[in-house]
């Protein structure tokens, strides 16, 4: 065995995830740690890509919440980045959800929020108060222990009827106006789920999560990674690249160690790479269904229940290079989800089924708005979109699909385009370039099961009894 394959803690997937346990355990324990990760650049979905010399996207972060002075995510962050990564709040409203006929700014001050909720919807006061408390108890009930956990749960009672719901389910007990119940959903992108199949113990975190606002890297979210691998490299350890582990190997039960090919070329040698520790940040699908060898009887039953379980919705996401600024238009870098009904579920399944069709609603954001470093002007829509539509053209190698496959991408990215030009007049006159992703440049460059953008759907039966949502383990530790 040579030295130099040899490390103290090995992570599968450079992903935030593989980077923040990665730089733990250098910054913590000073282990020396190697990230293995299949794409060409580091980061996961916090990369970036550019195109034309001058237009760079970031591939799925767009907003994080809790990055005020004094919360607990920015002092992870400032952690993890010896405080190099520097965040600027979004303006105010950080949200806009945009339906027929109104539209609603979201404050980055919870009690305007709720106020501004209250006014436009007098006769629903008292559910809007529940709703606020309900979200704050769920989103704190996944952070406690499970005794403290189990204590809450019989000082609120509420909770035990409350947390294995559809979102649908508790909207629908809760509230009369179909406009309040389509708004409190409007941010169903972020979780991938519309509201009659997502959890709304998950919805209640990720609500609750951005109550005071959002907040976006300077720089970009390349910068995540570029200020987080210098704790790692300060104690032997690094990154690799192109680096696909095919294997875990595991001897009387015990992880090894990793068997590593060049991704995406299956006849490419084979090389393995040794740990006492290996981290898998590659997906709970990936990790029991591929990683581990299908004889280990360990893991079989998590490995049975995650290929029963629903597979994750892609997406398609439509990168725009701009020739001015979008402020022209009056956008100030705030998110636009824009919706041409209230009924969530219906648009979510025509539009997954038939994307070449109208399109139905969308998420828009502005990263060149967020941050000034950006050197030109961009933006990102995105949308959700069932894998099959796109399957038969699995097995065709990226950027030499057959011609089918880019027709149909322009026609979907120009009804993106008149979708939000039939809202935003002169949203088109902007556009210099555009390139259209779709869920095979997620299962491409994430290695991501049928592009599944979130992993393991965000289901209520993904919560436990208790009401933890850790109820499948998402990352494994061996
Ligand atoms: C389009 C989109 C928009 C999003 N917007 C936001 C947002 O605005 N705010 C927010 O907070 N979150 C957002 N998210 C979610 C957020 O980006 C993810 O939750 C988070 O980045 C996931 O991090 P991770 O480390 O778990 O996984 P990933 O980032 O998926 O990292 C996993 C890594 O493992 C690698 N890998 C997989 N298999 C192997 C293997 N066998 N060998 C080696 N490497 C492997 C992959 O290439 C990947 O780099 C968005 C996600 C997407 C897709």
């Amino acid at each position: 065995m040579s030295n130099s394959n040899q490390f103290d803690a090995i992570v599968i997937g450079s992903g935030i995830g593989g980077l923040t346990v990665a730089a733990l355990l250098s910054k913590l324990n000073q282990k020396k740690v190697l990230i293995l990760e299949q794409h060409y650049v580091v980061g996961g979905y916090t990369h970036e890509f550019a195109r034309k010399n001058k237009f760079n996207w970031d591939v799925g972060l767009h907003y994080v919440g809790e990055m005020g002075k004094g919360d607990l995510g920015r002092k992870i962050f400032d952690y993890l980045s010896d405080g190099n990564l520097k965040w600027n709040k979004m303006p105010e409203p950080f949200e806009q959800f945009v339906y027929p006929d109104f539209s609603f700014g979201q404050s980055c001050d919870p009690t305007q929020f709720k106020a501004d909720l209250i006014e436009k919807f007098p006769q629903e006061k008292r559910g809007i108060e529940n709703y606020f408390s309900d979200i704050d108890i769920l989103a704190k009930t996944q952070v406690i222990p499970v005794v403290l956990r189990t204590a809450i749960a019989f000082f609120y009672p509420r909770l035990r009827n409350i947390n294995r719901l559809t979102i649908k389910e508790y909207l629908d007990r809760h509230f009369q106006a179909p406009q309040l119940k389509a708004l409190l959903a409007s941010i169903w992108g972020t979780y991938g789920l519309p509201p009659a199949q997502g959890s709304f113990t998950i919805h209640a975190t990720i609500a609750s999560h951005f109550l005071k606002g959002g907040y976006y890297p300077v720089g970009g979210a390349l910068e995540i990674a570029k200020n987080i691998l210098p704790l790692i490299e300060k104690n032997g350890g690094k990154a690799l690249t192109q680096k696909q582990v095919t294997e875990i190997i595991i001897e009387d039960g015990i992880a090894k160690g990793v068997k590593v090919q060049k991704a995406h070329k299956p006849d490419a040698a084979i090389e393995e790479y040794y740990a006492p520790i290996v981290i898998s940040d590659a997906g709970a699908f990936n990790t029991y269904t591929k990683l581990i060898p299908a004889d280990n009887d360990l893991v079989a039953n998590y490995r049975e229940e995650i290929k029963r379980f629903p597979k994750g919705n892609s997406a398609l996401t439509l990168f725009l290079g701009l020739k001015e600024s979008p402020a022209k238009l009056g956008f100030k870098g705030e998110n636009h989800w824009i919706y041409s009904a209230y009924d969530h579920d219906r648009a979510f399944q025509k539009q997954s089924a038939a994307p070449d069709k109208a399109i139905d609603y969308c998420y828009m954001s502005f990263a060149s708005l967020k941050d000034t470093t950006q050197t030109a002007h961009t933006a990102q829509i995105l949308l959700f979109v069932d894998y099959e539509f796109f399957s038969k053209w699995q097995e065709q190698n990226w950027r030499h699909r057959e011609e089918e496959y880019y027709r149909l991408k322009e026609a979907i990215a120009q009804n993106i385009l008149n979708f939000v030009e039939s809202r935003y007049p002169g949203f088109k006159d902007l556009v210099e370039y555009y390139e259209l992703s779709t869920p095979l440049t997620f299962a491409y460059f994430d290695a991501s099961d049928r592009g599944a953008i979130y992993g393991i759907p965000c289901v209520p039966e993904r919560v436990g009894k208790n009401g933890s949502v850790l109820k499948l383990p998402l990352k494994i530790f061996i």
